[in-house]
């Protein structure tokens, strides 16, 4: 069985020795990094599953090699960070992490996180067009959405809106970020109305017994999870 690779950015060696010993121990192979300015160069050379990215790094700050990273790579990024305010962690959102661990952390924790980052990442590998996300079909394509063989009846904007969040399930959507990327179906409306349409399409769903694949995280904005 091949391993999966697990990047650590660390400056601090012996937080980076506590990540790599749990994580070897789990199964995974793991390389260390020190600073932030090498990360860029080390994926484009020896790609990974999987980065634990910590927030405070010599070189170039965890923020904007997350940044750096998200302009060709969906690779996932969990981001470890000190600074526990809830503005970081959403800008850490805005950044297109996947997932946060605050410091000081269980090592325990780390390894569960990981697993479930990379679960969630290789549930979202999908054939063809289509996205799946249990018994939910969308087709980006056709513009279609199926429930097992049922037709589900979207308006664009709710289909914008499942589309965007069904292709990194688990991750969190601020309203700003849903607006912005359904935006090019001609949206025209203001950020409480994506309240509105995410009720709509919960309330679609909910003739499935699916509402709960669309969650709403208090003070953050929105995620799909993939129902059972
Ligand atoms: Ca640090």
């Amino acid at each position: 069985m091949n391993q999966e690779r697990i990047l650590v950015v660390e400056d601090e060696p012996k937080i980076a020795e506590l990540h790599q010993d749990y994580l070897e121990q789990s199964g995974f192979q793991v390389s260390i990094l020190g600073r932030g300015d090498e990360v860029v160069s080390r994926i484009q050379k020896e790609p990974a599953d999987l980065i634990l990215l910590d927030l405070m790094l010599p070189g170039k700050s965890g923020e904007e090699v997350c940044r750096k990273l998200r302009t060709f790579s969906n690779i996932p990024i969990i981001m470890v960070t000190a600074k526990t305010e809830e503005i970081d962690r959403l800008l850490g959102l805005e950044l297109g992490a996947d997932d946060y661990i605050c410091k000081p952390f269980s090592p325990r924790e780390v390894v569960a996180r990981v697993k479930a980052v990379l679960r969630r990442s290789r549930a979202t590998i999908n054939e063809g067009p289509w996205l799946t996300g249990g018994p939910i079909r969308l087709n980006p394509e056709t513009r279609e959405v199926f429930v097992e063989q049922q037709p589900v009846n979207l308006t664009p904007n709710e289909f914008g809106l499942l589309e965007v969040m069904m292709k990194r399930p688990g991750r969190v959507y601020s309203r700003d970020e849903l607006l912005n990327m359904v935006q090019g179906y001609d949206y025209a409306g203001y950020d409480r109305t994506i309240d509105t349409h995410i009720k709509n399409l919960r309330k679609k769903l909910q003739t499935f017994g699916l509402e709960a694949a669309i969650s709403s995280v208090y003070g953050v904005g929105y995620r799909f999870q993939i129902p059972n």
